[in-house]
C-alpha cells in the first residue's frame, strides 16, 4: 500500500509477470470495469488510481506482493519464495507462456 514502487519512471523498475499472473491481473483489471490499459500520465504503473493506490489490489502480481518494494521492506530472501517462483515457472509452462515479462506488455497480451 506504500505505492513508491509502482511509479516506474521513478524506480526505473517495473515487475515481471508470468502468464499465469497475467490471467489473474487480467480478471482483476476486467472486474474493476475496464478493458484495456491507459497509461499513466507519470509514468507510473497503469493499475495505479487516481487516488494513489492499486486498483487491482486484490489480483496484484507476485513481485508486488514480495520483493519488488524497497519501501515496504524490499526484496524477501530468495530462499523464503523459490518455492512459489517454481510453482509459477511450472504454471507459465503448462499455460503456454514464455517467461516473465515486464507488467504492461504481459497484461496487454491477455486482456
Ligand atoms: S499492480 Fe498495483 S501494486 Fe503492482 S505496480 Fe501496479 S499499482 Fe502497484
Amino acid at each position: 500500500m506504500r505505492t513508491r514502487c509502482c511509479h516506474f519512471r521513478l524506480t526505473g523498475k517495473t515487475p515481471l509477470l508470468t502468464r499465469g499472473e497475467a490471467l489473474f491481473l487480467a480478471i482483476g483489471v476486467r472486474a474493476s470495469g475496464r478493458k484495456n490499459l491507459k497509461p499513466h500520465p507519470e509514468g507510473a504503473c497503469p493499475l495505479l488510481g487516481r487516488d494513489g493506490r492499486c486498483t487491482v489490489y486484490a489480483h496484484r502480481p507476485f513481485g508486488c506482493r514480495t520483493h519488488f518494494c524497497e519501501a515496504a521492506g524490499g526484496m524477501y530472501p530468495r530462499k523464503h519464495v523459490a518455492d512459489l517462483i517454481q510453482r509459477l515457472e511450472a504454471l507459465d509452462e503448462k499455460l503456454g507462456g514464455d517467461g516473465s515479462r515486464p507488467l504492461e506488455g504481459a497484461l496487454a497480451a491477455v486482456l
